[in-house]
């Protein structure tokens, strides 16, 4: 389960800094949206960061509980 959610908060980190994926246009790198949307998508994907990390963490706790 470990390992599930660790490759759960790595889809959460690809989600979050790898290529913007358009279902016409494939991947479109970052540095092609306007400044404004840049930003917007930066704060996106610190909270996409943000819940991976939580969620990581409260994965280790429950299984941490759950083996005492
Ligand atoms: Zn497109």
């Amino acid at each position: 389960m470990a390992g599930a959610a660790g490759g759960l908060v790595g889809a959460l980190f690809y989600a979050a800094f790898g290529p913007f994926k358009c279902k016409q246009c494939g991947p479109i790198a970052r540095s092609e949206f306007p400044k404004d949307i840049q930003s917007k998508m930066t704060l996106g994907s610190l909270l996409l960061v943000v819940t991976a990390v939580v969620l990581f963490v409260l994965v280790i706790a429950l299984l941490i509980f759950i083996k005492k």
